[in-house]
């Protein structure tokens, strides 16, 4: 199957662990190589975000990216992207003109609006165009829901997100959560396919080197330093922790910006340390900043419990590594954490923003170490069940099988005045 995955913001290229580089950006490289691997013949399309980058790379994982020239070639933040997506369509347009995708499955809503508007500009004829799949990774109704104001997204995101839902032939939903969501969203639930993101099995491995451990306890929280990750409640839950006699563990918060001045300079890296200070666990905690992937199993595996918990998380990949690590998990019981974190087996669930809750359930699994390393067995043995990138590649598979095979094409919505969506049903 010729197949075209389109992420405006996430490049498979791009280095993890920045604001706006994250989970997304491992999914559709480890995705693309799985469907590769499966014989398809697999191209990403991204925006060319740095001047260096050449146009088309062709990657030894079987896949191909192309860098297209769409607004300045740097980097921009992801909420000011919207006026580079016609250009972004454009290009992938004029490269498709070369010989169209099967299928075209865009992540975040921003590339489900160039991927509409590039299968309109390669002509009217619906049937001949690419199907369309669309994973969001986020939405925008629940960003909107939980950080209010303070959500920097396009205000166009408000219509425009729900109007990709509704015109491309799929959804892939990552979790059950965000079906309802969805569904709110006015997407036709027959047109809705839950297939979870997945975890490299060869990689997050619980045997394999170790970063040194501390004498005490060492609890990792791993992500984008932003404040939905809830990496204020995990400093917060450290006083707690002491209060129930717990002293000597050591907090790690990995992410962030690479190097020590680009942590210094981080306002969300000051806000969390004043809280530290105020808090009294300055001592505890450690911001290493940006950690390469390659390193990340080695982190992982000195942790003795990772934490995850965030406001909201349309999925999170974090807790699968660290399944696939051996190591526990108390993550908040929201998004795809719901799912993939099974409460009493493979770690705790505890609910968001309360510092309380997450120092209770930390005192219950450090303080009872056989129970952790059964939650870290537990683990190991459910991603490996049902988190491999290939088990998650072969369920994609099926959702684009099934959008060719015959399933009634959605037509594009018509929008008025957005100029995108040109024509319409
Ligand atoms: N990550 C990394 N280095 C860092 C911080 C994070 O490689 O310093 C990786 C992490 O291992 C995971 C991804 O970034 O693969 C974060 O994905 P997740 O889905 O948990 O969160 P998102 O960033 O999508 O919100």
């Amino acid at each position: 199957m010729k197949i075209s995955m389109i992420s405006e913001h996430a490049s498979p290229l791009a280095a993890i662990g920045g604001v706006d580089a994250g989970g997304q950006n491992v999914h559709v490289a480890e995705l693309a190589k799985a469907l590769a691997v499966r014989g398809h013949d697999v191209t990403v399309y991204t925006r060319k975000d740095n001047r260096a980058l050449p146009a088309r790379v062709t990657l030894s994982e079987g896949y191909e990216v192309v860098n297209v020239a769409a607004g300045p070639p740097e980097p921009v933040p992801k909420d000011e992207l919207l006026p580079f997506m016609p250009a972004l369509a454009e290009g992938i347009a004029a490269d498709w003109r070369g010989g169209a995708p099967e299928v075209a499955h865009s992540h975040f809503w921003m590339s489900g609006v160039a991927c509409i508007e590039a299968t309109q500009q390669l002509g009217s004829d619906t049937e001949e165009s690419p199907h369309m799949a669309q994973t969001f990774h986020a939405l925008g109704s629940v960003k909107r829901r939980h950080q209010g104001p303070q959500d920097t997204s396009p205000k166009e995101r408000e219509w425009m997100e729900p109007w990709v839902g509704q015109s491309v032939d799929r959804v892939v939903a990552t979790c059950t959560d965000e079906v309802f969501e969805l569904k709110r969203l006015g997407v036709d639930r027959t047109r809705i396919s839950i297939v979870p993101c997945g975890v490299d099995t060869a990689m997050f491995t619980p045997h394999g080197p170790a970063e040194p451990r501390p004498e005490g306890y060492r609890i990792l929280t791993v992500g984008r330093l932003v404040p939905r990750k809830g990496v204020d409640t995990v400093i917060q839950s450290l006083s707690g922790l002491a209060l129930r006699g717990i002293r000597n563990a050591e907090l790690w918060v990995v992410g962030g910006g690479a190097g020590a001045d680009a942590l210094d300079e981080d306002p969300e890296v000051r806000r969390l340390r004043n809280l530290a200070s105020d808090v009294g666990v300055s001592t505890q905690v450690k911001f290493t900043g940006q950690v390469p992937r390659e390193r990340m199993p080695a982190v992982l595996r000195s942790a003795d419990v990772v934490v995850c918990a965030p406001w909201y998380e349309p999925f999170g990949i974090v807790p699968l590594e660290a399944m696939g690590c051996g190591i526990p998990v108390i993550a908040t019981a929201v998004g795809g954490l719901s799912d993939t974190v099974t409460h009493g087996v493979t770690g705790l669930q505890i609910p968001p923003k309360d510092p309380d809750a997450l120092a209770e359930a930390l005192a219950e699994l450090l303080s009872q170490p056989d129970m952790a390393r059964s939650m870290g067995r537990a683990g190991v043995t459910r991603v490996r069940d049902r988190y491999t990138w290939s088990r998650v590649a072969a369920d994609t598979e099926r959702v684009y099988e099934s959008m060719l095979g015959g399933a009634s094409r959605r037509r594009v919505v018509r929008l008025d005045g957005s100029g995108f969506g040109r024509s319409g049903a």
